[in-house]
């Protein structure tokens, strides 16, 4: 499984980052965000390091993205939310991905929002 060592995912993966963990098995990671938008705001990452939603492939990913966004409903409702949520993928600079780890956000809770 491929990791980047200068990469904060990557390191929280390995545990040398803490994180508050909402999901895990051996290939997707699923924590708290560290500034939340909403009252519960978590990503879901694959444990291997891909970059973005460019490096991937149908041919290679669609069964790791499908189970990514299909766990999402299961996960919201563990942590609470009962009236809907969003799901989104930032990918690249125009798409303001800042954090260069392929991750799904799932935000929801009761509104206002702080962004979203
Ligand atoms: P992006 O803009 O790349 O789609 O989102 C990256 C997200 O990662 C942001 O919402 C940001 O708050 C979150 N984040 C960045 N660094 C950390 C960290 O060290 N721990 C956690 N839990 N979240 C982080
Ligand atoms: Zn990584």
């Amino acid at each position: 499984m491929s990791h980047d060592p200068d990469c904060i995912f990557c390191k929280i993966v390995a545990g040398k980052i803490p994180s508050r963990k909402v999901y895990e098995d051996d290939e997707l990671l699923g924590f708290h965000d560290i500034a939340p938008w909403a009252p519960v705001h978590f990503l879901l990452i694959p444990k291997q390091h891909i970059a973005s939603l460019y490096d991937t492939t149908p041919e290679q990913h669609a069964g790791l993205l499908g189970k990514m966004l299909s766990l999402a409903p299961k996960l919201a409702l563990e942590q609470g939310v009962v009236n809907g949520f969003r799901t989104f993928v930032n990918t690249g600079e125009d798409g303001r991905q800042e954090v260069p780890h392929l991750h799904l956000h799932v935000i929801g809770g009761p509104r206002p929002w702080a962004k979203g």
